[in-house]
């Protein structure tokens, strides 16, 4: 059924992003997804939390002709989507139970007429009569449905009258489907895919690393004072605190405001006005923390949640990744902390003992999965894409297991070992079994499958004792790729290819120590500022937060949250490069004409003014001048080393050479912002070096980078290194 589309549309696309959305890139794959939609063929799209799910159809919706239907599960934040919409100067309605028959008649007329161009309905409203024969009528492009693991009874979140979406549609008439999910079983994506009878659909799944997150877990220990302390660092960001029961909400909620920060509770049993008060107190940032327990967040696109904390420990890996991914939406600073321990495991379990055999016995796997993930001492980041079926080759180097790692050993002797019992075994047992054999440890299997004849029964022995490392060694082999999981059968590990190599031709390989949180000490104050990607930042703070008390002005006037208004990351490139035009204005990311022209007089008039008051040319003459895709790289950069990204890295994302990016920096730098690189420099150029060169540019005569050369010819300093010393000399002493 592929539609004919005027291949200007799709050849535009990214102009109209940029005219519509003020964003100048796609992310991801955005643009090939939504030429897939313009094509009129199904679409299935998996991608974390904070990817930019929604463009995926908005962008779509606004070239096609005629009204494109959203279906979204939560009444409640339909108008939270249609209000930013709004704010885009785009026609958005939406259609559910809180409209009066007067509003419903006035959207299902300005549907009619054309005027609207994207309408998000809930399922039970979908399934009306008289709405059904409005939908009839109406000239519909296409179909999103959000959320589309709600579809299937093996996510996390089943909602029956998903179900009955597709027969609605199939009786409307023939419509292209683009369903979308952060959520990314196997399992589920069958389940969502038959149900929406689009088994052919292309599917387009991203990575789920979302790298701005920190991910930490702390030995849950004083830790009512470590939370106080915590939200004290983080003073005046908004956070999350997610509890296990409502009782623990309203105490820690309680604990928080007597100490003086804006929290405030959300849980099921609070009456329905309370919980849309907080709700919105914590969107419109009245309020800094919300406590609540999983009840909260589904759908909730706050882009500039800080932290995400974990008080207890939550049942599953999923849960925990979609709670922590509610974290720095917008690419900025995101923190994940969770309070471990083993207490909370047991209790977990005591909740389950009503619920059936297999009920019962999934969720202790997937407890045991949490237990893995809070204990390892690998890279969490590596263990999280490996439970979601990703391989990371390298540590990340941004996680507290990667930045204080527990005690590695090289080991090779074990690696061979577990994968010849895994081999000998036929990969059919699970790692447990594994280890039980490695260890002599007869459980009702070894005899009966007669594992005991086996020439790696109780080998293990003899370099280790410990039942518990072998376990953890198989563990980290997965996460390593070594072994893989079967997807059919729970717990049971394979060898993998890079396996079956390691078996021929067989290493060394670098394990880590589990941590033993019982004995873990609980952090010291000093630790915890350095804790995290909190740091010195680029941009102007004064003017940052004179433009952050006027978006709050201008969201309390309009009765919006002010993300609505502008976004974090689009106030801290206006207090970067200075706009004082609506053309300057407009380019900066985030901000299209339709916003500039709604709100952007007051920002122009404010920044217009601050920068007469400080006198401040410089940073403007160069950033501005500069062609757009130019200043898009120097901000990109200021983003990038404010959370301290090695150059080599930003240079390998953008592809250009290190020099190239020392350039950019240098022009930054020369315009008069303040960029530290001592994160870098320190790491790259001995000290005793850096001091040398340091000194040099004291007394030289000029900071002519020739001249250098010329003066350390003898030591064959490289010239990038003089460079990024000069860098640092001009950030501290001349801006
Ligand atoms: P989700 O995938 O969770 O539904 P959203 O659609 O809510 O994510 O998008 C998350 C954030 O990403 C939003 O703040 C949105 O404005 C931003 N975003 C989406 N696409 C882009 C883009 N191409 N460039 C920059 N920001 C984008
Ligand atoms: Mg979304
Ligand atoms: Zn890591």
């Amino acid at each position: 059924m592929v539609k004919k589309v005027d291949t200007v549309v799709l050849d535009t696309l990214k102009e109209r992003l940029k005219e519509i959305f003020g964003y100048s890139q796609f992310r991801g794959e955005q643009e090939i997804i939504i030429q897939n939609i313009l094509l009129g063929k199904n679409t299935f799209v998996i991608m974390p939390t904070g990817a930019g799910k929604s463009l995926c159809y908005q962008l779509p919706a606004l070239v096609s002709d005629g009204l494109t239907i959203v279906i979204s599960p939560l009444i409640a934040l339909m108008k939270n989507q249609v209000d930013q919409l709004t704010a885009f100067g785009i026609n958005a309605q939406f259609l559910n139970s809180t409209l009066t028959k007067g509003e419903m008649t006035r959207v299902k007329n300005d549907a009619l007429d054309g005027i609207l161009k994207l309408l998000y309905i809930a399922p039970e409203s979908l399934t009306k009569e008289d709405n059904l024969d409005f939908l009839k009528k109406a000239k519909i492009s296409f179909v999103a449905i959000d959320e589309a693991h709600c579809i299937s009874e093996w996510g996390h979140d089943f909602r029956p009258e998903y179900r009955r979406i597709y027969g609605i549609i199939e009786n409307i008439g023939n419509l292209p489907i683009i369903a979308l999910t952060a959520t990314a079983t196997p399992k589920v994506q069958q389940d969502i895919r038959k149900n929406l009878q689009m088994e052919e659909a292309e599917t387009f799944k991203s990575s789920f690393n979302r790298k701005n997150l920190y991910y930490e877990i702390r030995p849950k220990k004083d830790t009512k004072k470590q939370l106080i302390r915590y939200v004290r660092n983080n003073k005046g960001k908004s956070g999350i605190v997610y509890c296990l029961s409502r009782k623990t909400v309203e105490e820690v909620a309680e604990l928080l405001s007597v100490n003086d920060v804006r929290a405030l509770p959300y849980h099921a049993g609070l009456d329905s006005n309370t919980r849309m008060a907080n709700q919105d107190a914590f969107l419109n940032e009245e309020c800094d923390v919300i406590v609540a327990t999983i009840a909260f967040g589904m759908g909730i696109d706050k882009p500039d949640v800080r932290f995400v904390i974990h008080y207890d420990v939550p049942k599953s890996l999923e849960g925990y990744y979609q709670e922590t991914g509610r974290a720095g939406r917008d690419g900025l600073e995101g923190n994940c902390l969770m309070f471990y321990s083993y207490d909370d495991i047991q209790k977990l379990e005591k909740f389950n003992k009503d619920k059936t055999v297999t009920e019962r016995d999934n969720a202790r796997h997937l407890l045991n999965e949490m237990v893995a993930y809070s204990t390892l001492g690998v890279c969490r980041r590596r263990q999280l894409l490996s439970y979601f079926g990703e391989y990371l080759d390298k540590d990340c180097g941004f996680c507290d297991n990667c930045v204080k790692p527990t005690e590695k050993s090289k080991v090779q002797d074990e690696v061979v070992l577990i994968l010849n019992a895994v081999y000998q075994t036929e990969q059919r047992f699970d790692g447990e079994h594994i280890a039980d054999l490695i260890t002599a440890t007869d459980n009702q299997y070894v005899k009966s499958y007669e594992h005991d004849k086996l020439d790696v029964y109780g080998k293990g022995l003899e370099l280790n004792e410990s039942k518990d490392f072998w376990i953890s060694a198989i563990r980290q082999l997965v996460i390593l790729n070594y072994l893989e999981k079967d997807v059919e059968n729970y717990g049971v590990v394979k060898i993998s290819e890079k396996g079956r190599a390691y078996l021929n031709d067989p290493y060394p390989v670098t394990l880590q120590k589990d941590h033993n949180f019982e004995e873990e000490e609980v952090k010291a104050e000093d630790e915890e500022k350095e804790a995290g990607t909190g740091s010195a930042h680029a941009y102007d703070e004064a003017l940052l937060g004179m433009l952050k008390a006027l978006r709050k002005k201008v969201a309390k006037e309009k009765n919006l949250p002010p993300f609505v208004i502008f976004q974090d990351p689009s106030l801290e490139e206006m207090a970067t490069t200075y706009p004082t035009t609506q053309q300057e204005m407009a380019q900066i990311n985030g901000v299209g004409m339709g916003k500039v022209q709604k709100f952007g007089r007051q920002f122009i008039d404010l920044i217009t003014r601050y920068v007469e008051e400080n006198e401040i040319e410089t940073a403007k003459d160069v950033v501005i001048k500069s062609t757009v895709n130019k200043s898009k790289i120097k901000i990109y950069i200021i983003q990038q080393v404010d959370r301290k990204v090695s150059l080599d890295e930003i240079a390998e994302v953008k592809n250009l050479a290190l020099s190239e990016i020392i350039e950019e920096v240098e022009h930054i730098c020369y315009s008069g912002t303040k960029l530290n690189l001592d994160y870098y420099i320190n790491q790259v150029i001995d000290r005793d070096r850096q001091q040398d060169i340091y000194d040099y540019f004291m007394t030289a005569e000029t900071d002519n980078i020739a001249a250098a050369l010329n003066e350390f010819s003898d030591d064959e300093i490289p010239e990038e290194e003089l460079r990024l010393v000069r860098i640092k000399f001009l950030s501290e002493l001349a801006n």
